[in-house]
């Protein structure tokens, strides 16, 4: 049975060229006119500031920082980064305004990734102000070292802990400093060991580490509960995939526990993919197959294990992902990176810098947006993707909804 929520790949395999036309020469212009497209409907307006960096216009400064940074980008880089200070002033005035000290803390969906991205602005500007945002940054470690500082579940990417080491870890790359002290790393790192004990403990299972994330509607299960995600988004992966990153702060027993909770994730695989819940079992016909939710967002914890230990067996584990992605990575929800086509895509640039082996160039070069998604009168369920609600965090905290959901069902909730 054909999947639902992708086009089949009728593309034939690399066969020891790359596709022609896409170099410098044709990226360039293309890239310039979506940056164009982006720029004519991105508000600059603290009034329509909300949903961070995932579904904010802080995304776009982002955008814009990353674009910036390419050489071949050089021409645009002084309007690029201009206008991405204008946006991500904008965002800082909104997360500064923010009575929640929790949602400031937050990495995709806050204020911490706000924070993070200024820096990054600022300093590429040659802005001596970095400081001020980064200050903001490193204060939020307070936050969220408590260990259930989150009523959804503290220690996942979008809003948790994960995400706050992430986003540390992109600073120190790319301002070059530190950003966070060994002590600080350490307690966040314990924080998210001793929640993950405690949960597995509570539930009785034999998982070394677990956690919870609040979700109702990835399972179409009507009532509300917390779920033991083991996705990217709001999962295990991630979670680990943070902890390898800081394993240096660990003890030798917090290491061996890491390790332990990476091989039985390993073990949970199913055909090539990763249920987005703990022990459910995967269907075809509406197998999910994307960042957010199964192997294609898992690949980068066994990558970074690979990286860390040489074991044959992670790398393996990533092949074998990216073979599912080149089946099923043509994603019917656009073109976007958690959900959609562009996440594909980069499980093939990922693969390329651990093998060097040009078939995955082919492949990301063949992640192409269908003609269904390019033409307007494309059908809802292929052109919009399920964003999360602005606020969404917010919904989590007091109304208890699930933050990575879709903005008109939060909307409704709200
Ligand atoms: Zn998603």
């Amino acid at each position: 049975m054909e999947n639902t929520r992708c086009f089949a790949n009728r593309f034939s395999d690399y066969k020891g060229a790359l596709l022609p036309g896409q170099g410098a020469q044709a990226v360039v212009p293309a890239v310039v006119a979506a940056v164009d497209k982006i720029l004519k409907n991105v508000p600059i307006d603290i009034s329509d500031c909300d949903g961070g960096l995932y579904d904010g216009p802080a995304g776009v400064a982002y955008m814009l920082y990353h674009v910036s940074e390419c050489p071949l980008f050089s021409e645009h880089r002084d309007a690029y980064l201009k206008t991405a200070k204008q946006i991500i002033d904008a965002s800082v005035r909104y997360v500064d305004a923010e009575p929640d000290k929790n949602m400031r803390a937050a990495f995709l969906l806050g204020g911490a990734g706000v924070y993070a991205v200024a820096a990054m602005i600022y300093k590429s500007l040659g802005l001596a102000d970095f400081v001020k945002p980064l200050t903001k940054f490193r204060n939020l470690w307070e936050v969220c070292a408590p260990i259930n500082f989150l009523e959804c579940g503290s220690d996942e990417l979008f809003v948790g802990r994960a995400g706050y080491l992430c986003a540390a870890l992109v600073l120190r790359q790319k301002l070059g400093i530190e950003i966070l002290s060994k002590d600080q790393i350490k307690s966040i790192c314990q924080a998210i060991i001793e929640s993950g004990k405690q949960y597995a403990r509570r539930k009785r299972k034999p998982f070394p580490l677990m956690y919870s994330y609040y979700g109702t509607e990835y399972l179409g299960v009507k009532e509300r509960r917390y779920n033991m995600f083991i996705c990217a988004a709001h999962g295990l992966s991630s979670v680990l995939q943070m902890l390898l990153s800081y394993q240096d702060v660990l003890s030798g027993a917090e290491r061996d526990l890491v390790w332990q909770s990476v091989d039985f994730l390993m073990n949970q695989e199913q055909n090539c993919n990763w249920p987005a819940e703990l022990g459910a079992i995967i269907g075809r016909e509406n197998e999910l197959v994307h960042w957010c939710h199964g192997a294609p967002g898992v690949a980068y914890l066994f990558a970074k294990a690979y990286l860390i230990n040489k074991k044959p067996q992670y790398l393996d584990t990533c092949i074998r992902s990216g073979e599912l992605v080149w089946q099923k990575g043509l994603l019917k929800k656009g073109p976007g990176i958690c959900h959609g086509i562009a996440g594909s895509a980069y499980v093939f640039l990922l693969l390329y810098r651990l093998t060097g082996n040009s078939k995955y160039i082919y492949r990301a070069q063949r992640q192409e947006i269908p003609p269904v998604l390019k033409h307007s009168c494309a059908p809802p369920e292929h052109s919009a993707p399920c964003r999360p609600a602005p606020g969404a965090h917010r919904a989590a905290q007091t109304s208890r909804l699930p933050p990575h959901r879709g903005r008109a069902a939060a909307a409704a909730a709200a």
